[in-house]
This record gives C-alpha cells, structure tokens and sequence, in this order.
C-alpha cells in the first residue's frame, strides 16, 4: 500500500491542496479528475516532489518521506520508487530516445551504461520504439515522444506512475498509441495516479477515479459508481458540461 497523508500545497494565499489523504493499493490505476486549475498537477508534482508541499507525507514500502522537511537522500530514494510523466514530454532534446531512457538509469540508480542500455533496449521494444532507438525527439512525432517518455518511466520500474494528462498536448490521432501504451503497463500491474480528461479512457482502464476540487477529494469510488451515481451536485454538474462538449444540444 502507498499512504499518501496530509498534504498541503499553497502558492502565496492561493490554498490549491488542503490536507489530502489517499490511500492506494498496490496495482490500482486511480484516475484523478476535476475541473482546469483545481490542483491535480500540482498533487503529482508534491508526490515525488517537483513541487514542495507545506506539509505532507508519503509512504511507499519501507520509505517514508516527510515532503515537506526532507532531505537530498530521502529525496533519491522517492524518485528511485516515483516516476513522472509529463504532458509536454520533457525529453532531453539533445539525447536520442534511447540515450533519454537511459538517463535515469545511470544517474539516479547510478547502474552501469551497458545494463541500462539493455534496459533501455528491452522499454524501447516494450512501446513499439526500437527502430527509433537513435532518433532525437525532434524526429519523432508527438505520439511516439510520448511513448519513450513512458518507457523512460518505466524503466525505472516505479512503484507509483504518475501520469499528468499525457494524452492533452496530441494530436487527435495519436491519442491511441499513448493510450494503448498506458493500458498494456496497467495490464502489467503497475500502480498509477493518471490526470486525464479521457474520460472514456479513464471508464475503462481506471480501477478508482477520485475528483479534486478546492483542495479537497469529494469523489472517491469506482469508476462505474463515480460517473453513474456520482454523490456531489458538483461532480454531476461537471460530467454534464463535458458531455455538453462531446454531444452539442443543438446543430446547425
Ligand atoms: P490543474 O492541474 O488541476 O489544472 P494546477 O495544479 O496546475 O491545476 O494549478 C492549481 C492552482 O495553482 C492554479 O490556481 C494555478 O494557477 C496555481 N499554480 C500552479 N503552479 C503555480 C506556481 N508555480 N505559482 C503560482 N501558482 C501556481
Ligand atoms: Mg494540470
């Protein structure tokens, strides 16, 4: 079990998170929904701390880390245990896909270059990228960028994969594969904390969807029970604005 506990994130008198708890079992995708600006990215980023909440905690196996107060080595154990990804991708643009895979390898589990390329090698194939092993992101399309930013995380086997809308900076077209890559790394039993707005995506593949807003999870269940019989007026109130967005209440 990971335990998420008491995490408080402002940014001057802005209060985005306020005092979050959230437990998530070992091999659950819990999906993270809410309206634009209610502080899901800002969650991720406190939890293998890109960002420095006020007060908070996390515990993955053995390893607890104080998030607010911690040190430098606590703080490699958490991103040895932790991996990110982003919306943008954030590949390095001067190392090919391989050489991005590799990257984490070598400088935060300090493994040797030929093991970690093998590694690499092995995610690379896992995502369908081999042959483009020695491409600069440049070359590459939105899709498959996205793609060896998975295989990157993936390669240092996190025990919490944090995806932060990976999906909302591509084309229409190339939603698909990302998405059919997310699927196969659920289907291999990695635990994930997804922000997506795929909500149909999110149906399918989520094993509990939570909705964040002022601070605060007010929907926590599966996602049949969520989106059906959601609790909160407000929670139903967002589902129906989306829907207004996918199906139009009247055509020209
Ligand atoms: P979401 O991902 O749900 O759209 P964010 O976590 O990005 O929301 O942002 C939550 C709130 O925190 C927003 O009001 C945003 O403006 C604010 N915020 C996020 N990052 C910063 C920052 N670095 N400095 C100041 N305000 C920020
Ligand atoms: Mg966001």
């Amino acid at each position: 079990m990971i335990e998420v506990k008491n995490i408080s994130k402002k940014f001057n008198n802005n209060v985005v998170l306020n005092g979050i708890d959230l437990n998530i079992n070992k091999g659950d995708v819990v999906a993270i929904i809410g309206p634009s600006g209610t502080g899901k990215s800002t969650f991720l980023r406190c939890l293998n701390r890109l960002e420095k909440p006020e007060n908070g905690s996390i515990t993955i196996d053995d390893l607890n880390v104080d998030l607010a107060h911690s040190d430098k080595k606590s703080l490699v154990e958490l991103r040895k245990k932790t991996s990110m990804v982003f919306q943008g991708f954030n590949l390095f643009s001067k190392k090919t896909a391989l050489e991005n895979v590799m990257e984490g390898l070598i400088v935060v589990k300090k493994m040797d270059k030929k093991k970690a390329e093998e590694i690499a090698r092995e995610q690379l194939k896992n995502v369908g990228l081999l042959e483009w092993a020695n491409h600069y992101p440049a070359h590459l399309s939105g899709g498959q960028q996205q793609r060896v930013a998975i295989a990157r995380a993936l390669a240092m086997e996190p025990e919490l994969l944090l995806l932060d809308e990976p999906t909302s900076a591509l084309d229409p077209e190339l939603v698909g594969e990302v998405l059919d890559t997310i699927k196969k790394a659920a289907n291999e039993g990695y635990t994930m904390l997804l922000v997506s707005h795929e909500m149909n995506f999110v149906k399918n593949v989520a094993t509990r969807v939570i909705f964040l807003e002022n601070g605060k999870i007010i929907e926590d269940g599966p996602p049949k029970e969520v989106f059906n019989h959601p609790k909160s007026d407000r929670v139903r109130e967002f589902f129906a604005k989306i829907n207004r967005m996918v199906e139009p209440e009247y055509s020209i």
